[in-house]
């Protein structure tokens, strides 16, 4: 199939593009990869009449590092993230989810604004960014705004975005050495989307006692969930019985749909298992057992 007419606009700067996004208000799409409007354009499902692509703006596409924080530029490409050696050691939950992420041509073209924006229920970025507690940088005709992770998603592919906003770059918090992840996924296929997903970081003191936890799902609703039961996890050791509660206490709390692939029933179920695989393994990478 083929989109629908649409005039290009290739804007040379984030203000440009702003400005652009103001002048056409809802009838003007940004492009980043391409890999989520570009389908959705050719199915008639979007029918922007203008297109702004920003692929091109190369002072959008960093990642920077300092003593607080972790800034990623809104059109970084998820396979550069992917390829480079020393990502892993700096944010290794988000280094862990990226070969979840569709396919390696998938993720040659998918930029971390895009499947932020796209904000897929099922999508392994934007649980990350809540369970890491991020933040979005969001620009808009009357300057920039940041947006933590917990407020940015509404539901499904709806955030907090204006329709003159634009995404200039995420930010992490700087990843602590006592500090273990896991990220757990169910689909059909490896490169499917999530049927349901966990991605959770466990932080430990020197005794190996748990100070912080945090778990957000994705493919449980309208939008990546972080799950209250992690924080059962907070003045223990992780033992197997505690780990089985906060299983049992997922399962409870999680309220997600039924669909076309699989029940409420199951979801809730594997939702449970997952967190208790996922905050065991975080567990043992914070007090080093496994790497
Ligand atoms: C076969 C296939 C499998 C996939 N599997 C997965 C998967 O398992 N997990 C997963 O998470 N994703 C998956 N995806 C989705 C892929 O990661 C998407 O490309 C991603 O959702 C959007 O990123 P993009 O850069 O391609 O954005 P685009 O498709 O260019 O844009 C998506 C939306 O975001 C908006 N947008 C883009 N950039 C910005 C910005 N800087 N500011 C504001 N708005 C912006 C656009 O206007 C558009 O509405 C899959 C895609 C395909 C085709």
């Amino acid at each position: 199939m083929k989109p629908a007419p649409f005039h290009l606009e290739t804007p040379q700067s984030l203000e440009e593009c702003v400005a652009l996004l103001a002048e056409h208000g809802d009838e003007a799409k940004i492009l980043a990869g391409g890999q989520s409007l570009v389908p959705l354009m050719n199915l008639r499902l979007a029918q922007p009449s203008v297109l702004l692509d920003i692929g091109g703006l190369k002072a959008l596409n960093f990642v920077e590092e300092n003593e607080q924080s972790f800034r990623i530029g809104a059109i970084t490409r998820l396979r550069d993230l992917e390829r480079d050696a020393n990502f892993a050691k700096s944010q290794p939950l988000l280094a862990e989810a990226l070969p979840h992420i569709g396919h390696t041509q998938i993720r040659n073209r998918t930029t971390v604004g895009g499947s932020i924006a796209h904000a897929d229920p099922a999508a392994e970025l934007p649980a990350v960014l809540l369970a890491c507690g991020g933040t979005v940088k969001a620009v808009g005709p009357n300057g920039e705004r940041k947006i933590s992770a917990d407020n940015f998603f509404h539901s499904y592919f709806s955030t907090d975005l204006e329709e003159d906003e634009a995404i200039a770059e995420i930010e992490l918090p700087r990843w602590k050495p006592a500090c273990g992840w896991s990220i757990q996924e169910i689909s059909r296929r490896h490169g499917d989307f999530a049927l349901i997903g966990i991605a959770c970081c466990v932080t430990c003191d020197d005794e190996g006692v748990v100070t912080d936890a945090n778990a957000a799902f994705f493919g449980v609703g309208e939008a990546p969930h972080l799950v209250e039961s992690a924080s059962s996890l907070v003045g223990t050791k992780a033992d197997d019985e505690t780990l089985h509660q906060v299983a049992e206490a997922t399962a409870a709390e999680l309220d997600p749909p039924t669909d076309i692939h699989v029940s409420a029933e199951y979801r809730k179920h594997v939702g449970g298992v997952l967190a208790r695989r996922a905050l065991s393994i975080a567990y043992q990478r914070a007090t080093g057992n496994i790497t």
